[in-house]
């Protein structure tokens, strides 16, 4: 896929080394902005310094494809919340978490979303564009810059529904792993579901770590929670992941939401297990996050132990996943960009 962006972040070594011979440099030249662009993470090519002075002058703001740190929040937890102002004056939010071995950065692939879950903050934003790939490596080196550490994962956990900007997010799956040298393995994408598009991301064989929000055992219950689940029932969801697992040879990850006295019954994990019974998949349980917007409530800790055990029982593969980064609303669903403590 060759690009079209003007901006250079984004490009990948062949495209820059048409790029700077396009600029009447040799082609070896190609490779130093490569470095530069994704190891040294330049925000300009004015601080590279390997081009000669004059080349640098004539270049002037060329666009690198950079965005602003607008606002930075740490959590106590050091979990790190970013606002980050694009081009067009936009701002999305992405966050880094660390721990000993690990960086992690979520990131947002849309500003806002148009999905409108009703227990999801960004949902209740509403929906602006869809962002370009370069947006998308930037939230990366931004974090990489910040935290002064190699970024081991990413999640495509942040702002927005990445299958309605698969073209962007399988280029920026690319970068991270060619030309960031991030394994595809630590790279995880995250989605609600939408027809034909598991199909289509399966049929790209990657070997990222994919993950559906299931967040509901029927389907009644799951178009109150996700709008957009009365266009693709339950029935045909789990089949198309299964056959995204008979493409990729890898396992589905199952998000599961825990909404007090919602979802969160015994009877729901019996449910949930049902459909899941012989499926090479893993369930993870959100205790909710709490956001302004909706009046669900977290369950307690017994309560989700019991609903991890019921689907224990039935042999179901399950963990919890409590988020990091409550403590500057940067968990997962509190991403809004414009609500900052
Ligand atoms: N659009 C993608 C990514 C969303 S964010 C998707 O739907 O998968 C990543 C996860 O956080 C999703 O499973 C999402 O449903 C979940 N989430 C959203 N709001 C939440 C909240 N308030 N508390 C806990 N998890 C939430």
């Amino acid at each position: 896929m060759i690009s079209t962006e003007k901006t250079l972040l984004g490009k990948s070594l062949e495209e820059l080394t048409h790029w700077v011979q396009q600029q009447g440099q040799p082609a070896y030249r190609g490779k130093q902005l490569h470095q530069w662009l994704y190891q040294k993470g330049a925000r300009s090519l004015e601080e590279i310094s390997v081009f000669p002075k004059l080349w640098r002058n004539q270049l002037g703001n060329y666009p690198v494809g950079r965005s602003k740190i607008n606002y930075r929040i740490i959590s106590p937890d050091a979990t790190r919340k970013y606002l980050l102002s694009l081009d067009d004056g936009l701002i999305i939010e992405a966050v880094g978490i660390p721990t000993t071995k690990r960086l992690t950065v979520c990131v947002s692939s849309q500003v806002g979303c148009p999905i409108a879950c009703d227990f999801c903050a960004t949902g209740k934003r509403g929906y602006d564009r869809n962002l370009k790939t370069h947006e998308i490596v930037d939230q990366v080196l931004t974090v990489q810059e910040d935290f002064q550490r190699r970024v081991s994962h990413v999640v495509f956990m942040g702002m927005g529904e990445p299958l309605l900007n698969l073209e962007a997010v399988i280029s920026a799956v690319k970068i991270l792993n060619q030309d960031m040298h991030i394994s595809q393995r630590s790279l995880t994408i995250s989605t609600v579901g939408l027809p034909q598009k598991i199909i289509r991301l399966a049929n790209h064989n990657l070997q990222v770590t994919f993950a559906v929000s299931l967040h509901a055992s029927n389907q009644v219950l799951r178009e109150k929670l996700i709008p957009s689940a009365i266009s693709y029932p339950i029935k045909q969801l789990l089949e198309d992941c299964r056959q995204y697992i008979a493409i990729t040879r890898r396992r589905v990850t199952f998000e599961y939401i825990l909404l007090e006295g919602v979802n969160d019954l015994p009877k729901h994990a019996i449910e949930l297990a049902n459909h899941l019974r012989g499926f090479q998949s893993h369930v993870n349980l959100i205790p909710y996050n709490p956001i302004e917007e909706a009046n669900y409530k977290r369950p307690n800790q017994q309560k989700t132990q019991n609903f991890m055990n019921v689907l224990q029982q039935h042999k179901i593969a399950v963990s919890v996943r409590y988020s990091r980064g409550l403590g500057a609303n940067a968990a997962c669903g509190q991403l809004q960009s414009s609500r900052l403590f």
